[in-house]
């Protein structure tokens, strides 16, 4: 047997067992926080606010995020930038938000929805990226969050109110003087390909990122579960998308670049 068919042996087998035996990170600082052996100083409790542009974006994105840190014993907010009004059933779907974040592990505590006039849930409505930091900056400060995770420049699905959430975290932590110690993570969007393949993008995903969340299998029915419970919003192909979507297995993530949070330009 030759030196590469042990070695993807080695990893296939390796991938297998973490899906198995539970969710897995990468090398998010948050996900390792509380394995280290760290001083009492260094030991500061991290606390992850998620922010979001519709209530089920948590379930149908970032709940192998979610899920990975809640195992660790991490807290979660999510902030929803809307109630997802765009068909008259905003309160409906706020409610169901709470039902779907309480199977991932949030409390009703630790979620809040938005409801603006400025910042309506539709794909025509364009966000001030602005207004967004500041409701965002209001919940980082009160909460002492010290961790942003949010979509990325193009917010998985090219939704315009997705990549808005994205143009408003970056305002925020562009802006932020008193945010030293706060880090933010962008969900990476993939090909098509790579988003409809399921279990099929794990080893991909291992190979190209090493900020990872990976769901073993009961995470995944947990995953499934939470959507569901936005039953307003069950269409027959959220089926398909429940089975063949690696988000609902695998996130991957990024840094924000160091070079959008110059705080030191706006001491003026
Ligand atoms: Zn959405």
């Amino acid at each position: 047997m030759s030196f590469w068919m042990i070695a993807a042996a080695v990893v296939i087998g390796s991938i297998v067992y973490k899906m198995v035996y539970g969710t897995t990170c990468g090398n998010v600082e948050s996900c390792r926080v509380d394995d280290s052996n760290a001083t009492d100083s260094k030991k500061k409790k991290k606390k992850v606010l998620v922010v979001t542009a519709h209530p089920d974006d948590e379930c149908m994105f970032f709940a192998p995020t979610i899920l990975g840190l809640r195992k660790k014993g991490i807290e979660v907010n999510l902030l929803c930038m809307t109630t997802g009004g765009y068909y008259g059933k905003g309160e409906e779907r706020r409610k169901e938000l709470i039902s779907a974040a309480g199977l991932l592990g949030v409390g009703p505590s630790h979620v809040a929805t938005l409801h603006h006039s400025a910042i309506q849930d539709g794909p025509d409505k364009m966000w001030n990226p602005g207004l967004l930091a500041t409701f965002i900056d209001n919940y980082v400060q009160n909460l002492n969050i010290n961790i942003l995770i949010t979509f990325d420049e193009y917010g998985v699905s090219g939704h315009t109110n997705h990549m808005g959430v994205f143009y408003g975290v970056r305002w925020q932590i562009r802006g932020c003087l008193m945010c030293l110690d706060l880090k933010a993570y962008k969900l990476t969007s993939t090909s098509m390909l790579r988003k409809y393949s399921s279990i099929l993008d794990v080893p991909f995903s291992y190979i190209t990122s090493n900020i990872r969340f990976v769901s073993g299998w009961r995470h995944i029915w947990t995953a499934q579960r939470a959507m569901f419970a936005h039953w307003s919003q069950f269409v027959w192909y959220r089926i398909l998308y429940v089975i063949f979507s690696r988000y609902m297995i695998i996130n991957t993530l990024e840094r924000f670049e160091e070079e959008v949070m110059p705080r030191t330009l706006h001491v003026i």
